[in-house]
This record gives structure tokens, sequence and C-alpha cells, in this order.
């Protein structure tokens, strides 16, 4: 009976896989710019890294069949016979089709917003200029191929889109601008000497269809303006599900993170007390004003000074990698989880066509599938060039504390560990799905309570000014979730939304102006943060209580990291 069962399980699960690797493969190559980034580079006896995405009506219209068809052999799948992790990967697909269905179907991306062309071609040629997968003249070679098919896919664009919001296209025309740079100069810049005369030749017809794009976008998108970026109420909730999948709806996260912000303030105001009466003696802790007034006058007053002890644009770079090593040692010395064997990262300047959109820094994974090549630490450096005031404000922000959450947040132990734990993940179709598809709350969600840990484990010695600069970081957490669902779906205008980043979150105006305009161009990532650090917590918890006496920390980081980014409620059930 045993061995029936077994054999049973064996077999639906090894249907499973190759449904699975079907589902990552197929979706890869729908999209040959992602498949090079992920590591993927040739698939059906197709050179993914030579071709360019067929963006045309009926290459959509074969994803949407695919979607379709998928989603019914899916449904004929017993799930009881699968094992828990394969239960895992059929939920990440059935969510994956459900939000590329409503996409094509019902949001209409690609007939609407002009950046999704702009950044998928940036994207193409970035990624074989960047990423070691092949020797040089041969990558040169793809981005060559890619050139050349540049023209058809920016014709494609043009006869998709039929309206785009004003801030859409705009943005978009300052990202082609980034594409027309990237191709003229950084890559051109790259190209070695016997490759000269076919990039030239490949670079001229595809910088002149960059340029007929942007006075496309310019002189003809512009003037058909009538098409909201608010997805309003219907379409937001349906995506927020399938985004967050966290079995919680978007207007209960709502309600949490609106609850939320008057604890949060009033445990900065805590905090803050002491700070101030020794910054400012002579202030008497501002008894004479209260609520609201009398918490911005003493935490903005202490936030202000602690953000003068900060770096030089010189010391900049050096000293984010200086903190790079103070949090690796530190979690080494408390044995906060495994750090990863492979010694892969690198802290370099962001790129600079990517500035516009990482403009204090990122982190950028090795590819799921070459996990050996690179991950990259991203600081945006500051240019020496900006007016002074510009330079003190950026430097403000990122002063000596803030600097080190970023840094905690964006490497040690935040993103680069989680995903260099995620590209261990086995067999590699997994791996793939779970990174391709990962779960962008368990993604944000690691790096905020990954933060939260190293303080509650007294980095930095306890330090108050560390810990009011993470409560600010958390009031910026529930903003963002504030920002994404009112103004998504509730009309909420940009003096609203201004006044809650400056006069609530102390947000300084340009970080806000900023944080406007991301709120406008997407949906459903803002609110990654809060749900994603909640939920991690509340996993920990229940596994700490599951685990009594048994429990570690360390073992519990290093087992929920090598699921990969699994929805935080399948993380729940997988650790039982
Ligand atoms: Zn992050």
């Amino acid at each position: 009976m045993l061995l029936t069962m077994t054999s049973c399980n064996r077999d639906a699960s090894a249907d499973f896989g190759k449904l699975s690797e079907e589902f990552v493969y197929t979706t890869l190559s729908f999209s040959p710019a992602a498949a090079t980034a992920a590591g993927l580079h040739e698939y059906n006896q197709q050179k993914l890294d030579e071709m360019l995405d067929d963006v045309s009506p009926t290459a959509l219209n074969k994803q949407r069949t695919f979607y379709q068809e998928f989603s019914k052999r899916l449904g004929a799948l017993k799930p009881l016979t699968l094992s828990a992790e394969d239960r895992a990967d059929l939920g990440i697909i059935e969510d994956q089709i459900s939000l590329a269905l409503l996409d094509l179907d019902e949001i209409h991306s690609t007939s609407h917003n002009p950046t999704v062309y702009v950044e998928l071609l940036g994207n193409a040629l970035f990624s074989p200029d960047v990423l070691d997968y092949a020797p040089k003249p041969a990558r040169m070679r793809n981005i060559i191929a890619r050139l050349q098919q540049a023209p058809r896919f920016l014709d494609q664009a043009s006869a998709n889109l039929l309206s785009s919001p004003d801030i859409w296209t705009k943005v978009a025309i300052e990202e082609n601008e980034g594409n027309i740079e990237l191709v003229d100069k950084t890559i051109r810049a790259d190209v070695p000497d016997d490759l000269k005369g076919d990039y030239n030749s490949a670079a001229q017809p595809a910088l002149a269809a960059m340029n007929r794009f942007q006075d496309y976008l310019k002189n003809s998108l512009s003037k058909r303006n009538n098409w909201d970026w608010r997805l309003g109420r219907d379409l937001y909730t349906r995506k927020f599900r399938y985004t967050l999948e966290s079995g919680m709806e978007a207007d209960e996260v709502l309600a949490n993170a609106e609850a939320d912000l008057p604890r949060v303030r009033a445990r900065m105001l805590a905090l803050s007390l002491p700070l101030h009466r020794s910054m400012f003696p002579s202030h008497g802790d501002h008894a004479n004003l209260s609520g609201t007034e009398r918490e911005n006058a003493v935490i903005g007053e202490v936030l202000n000074k602690i953000a003068e002890h900060h770096s030089t644009p010189a010391s900049y770079m050096d000293d984010a990698r200086k903190d790079l090593d103070e949090a690796r040692a530190f979690v080494q010395e408390k044995h906060l989880l495994t750090l990863p064997a492979r010694s892969n990262l690198q802290v370099i300047p962001t790129p600079e066509f990517m500035r516009g959109i990482y403009s204090v820094g990122g982190f950028s994974p090795a590819p799921p599938l070459e996990p050996q090549l690179g991950a990259f630490y991203w600081i945006t450096p500051i240019p020496s060039d900006w007016p002074k005031e510009r330079i003190e404000s950026k430097l403000r922000e990122y002063n000596f504390f803030n600097l080190k959450l970023l840094t905690i947040h964006e490497a040690m132990p935040g993103h680069y560990v989680q995903f260099e734990f995620a590209n261990d993940v086995q067999p590699k179709a997994r791996r793939v799905l779970r990174a391709l598809f990962g779960n962008g709350a368990y993604v944000e969600g690691w790096a905020q309570y990954a933060t939260q840990m190293m303080l509650d484990e007294g980095f930095l010695n306890h330090s108050p000014e560390l810990a009011l600069t993470l409560a600010k970081q958390e009031l910026r957490v529930l903003a963002n979730v504030i920002l994404d669902v009112r103004m998504q779906t509730r009309n909420m205008s940009d003096q609203e939304a201004l006044d809650l980043m400056e006069k609530m979150t102390f947000q300084e105006s340009e970080e806000a102006i900023g944080k406007l305009q991301r709120a406008k161009l997407s949906s459903c990532q803002l609110p990654t943060y809060f749900v994603g650090w909640r939920g991690w917590l509340s996993v920990r918890e229940r596994y700490r209580q599951a685990k009594g006496a048994s429990y570690s920390l360390a073992t519990f980081n290093d087992k929920a990291m090598e699921q990969g980014a699994v929805p935080l409620t399948t993380l729940g059930q997988l650790l039982q």
C-alpha cells in the first residue's frame, strides 16, 4: 500500500516537474531580453541572446493562448497528489497566469504604457554588455543582432500604443534618451576594434529608429493623453491579490498601515525625547505644543541633528564599502545566518542609464541560471557638479546612520544574502520559477526584516539614533502603502500625497517628489515592503512557537531563505 502511494506520488511529481519547467522556459522564451538576464541563452534551438522580443499583436495573442491553455492543464491536476513543494510552485504559476491574463486582457499595458517598451529595449542591450556569460566579442555580436531588430521592435511599439497618460509619456521620453546614450556612448566605448564596423552599421539604423520613436512620443502619443494612470478599484484589487499573494485584501492592508502610523510616530517620540533633551536642553521638550505638532517638532529636530553626521561626495562609496564589512562581521559574530559560499558581490557605482530609477542605490542579483556571475550592490554617486544645497540634502538623507541601513537592506544581510540562497534552490526549474516570479513581499520583506533583526541583536551597540532612523524608514514603508492604495483606487491628489510624506512621515521634498512619480508609474509594488516586513515577523513567530525550546534564529533564517521567494503564506506552510 505504502509502495503504491509512493510511486504514485513520484509520478505526479515528475509530471508536475515537467509542466513547471515548460511554463518557466516558455514564458522566458516569450521575452529573450528577460531570458538573457535570467541566464537562459538557448531554448528549442533558438539562440535567445540574439533575439529581441516580438511584441506584435500576433505574438501577444500567442502568449494569451498559451496562458489560457496552460491554465486548463493545471486545472486537470490533482493538487493533493502533489508534494508541498510542488503545490507551492503550482500556486506561483496560477497567480502568474492570472496576472499575465489580467494585464493582456484588461490592463492593456502594451497599448498604453510606452515605458514598457523603452525599458525592455534598454535591458535587452544592457544585459549582454554587463553580464559576463560569454567572451566579450560574442556578447557584442548579441548586442549587434539585437540592434538590427530595434527598428522592427519600435515600429511594433508605435503601432500598439493607443494612448498614454502624460506622466508615462514623459518618463518614456527620458528613458529613451538614456537608451540613445547607452547605444551611442556607453556600449560604443566598449566595442572591440574588429567589431567597430559591424557595430556602427547596426547602431546607425537603430539610433535613427530610437530618434523617430522619440519624435513619436513627443509629437504623436503625447496628444493622445486621455488615459488614466490610476488602475481603479476593481483592477487594483485583483492585481494586488496576485502580486502580494498575502491572503489579505488591499483595503485591509491599507487599514493596517493607517492604524500603525500614529503608533510608530508615538514610538519615535519616545525614542527622540532623551536625545532631544541632550541636543536641545533649552527647548523644554516643546511642552507648550501637543499632538502631531509636538511630535513633528521633537522628532524633526532630532532627525535634523542626526543628519549632520554624514559622508562627503568623495568618501561616500568607500563609507558604504566599510559599512558592508562592518555588517558582515556582525552577522558572523552573532551567527545570525549562514553566509553565502560564493564571493561574487561587487560594490560599484550605479550604471549611468539606471540612475534615473536607482537614484540612491540598488541591488542586481546574479542570474539564477548562472549564479557564479557577479552580483552588484549599486551605490549612486553624488555628482560633484550638483549645486551645494542639493549635495548637502542628499548627504543628509543618506547620513552616517541611513547609509548603514541602506547597506544592510541592499546587501548584508539583505538582498544579496537572500538572492544567494535563492540561487541554490534545486531543481533548476524551481529555482528559476521562484526567482523570475519571486514574491516581492518576500524579497523586500526580508530586507526590512533583516534590518530590524540586526538592530534587535544590538548592531552599532543599540544606538538610539540608528533605531530612530529605522523607525523613520518604517514610516516611509507605511506611507508607501497608503500612497499606492489611495492614489490607485481612491483618487488621492498630489497635494494630499505630498502632505502625507512631508508632514506626517518626515520625508525631504526631493524624496517626496520622486516617490510621487514612482507611485504613478507602478502599482502593487510599493506595498511589498510593509506586507513583507510584517509577513516575515509573523512567519517567524509561528515557527518559534512551533519549535519551542529547540528554536534557533539562524536555523529559521537559513531554512526560510533556502526556499527562495515563495509567497509568505506558503513559506509558513513549507516550514512546518
Ligand atoms: Zn529592496
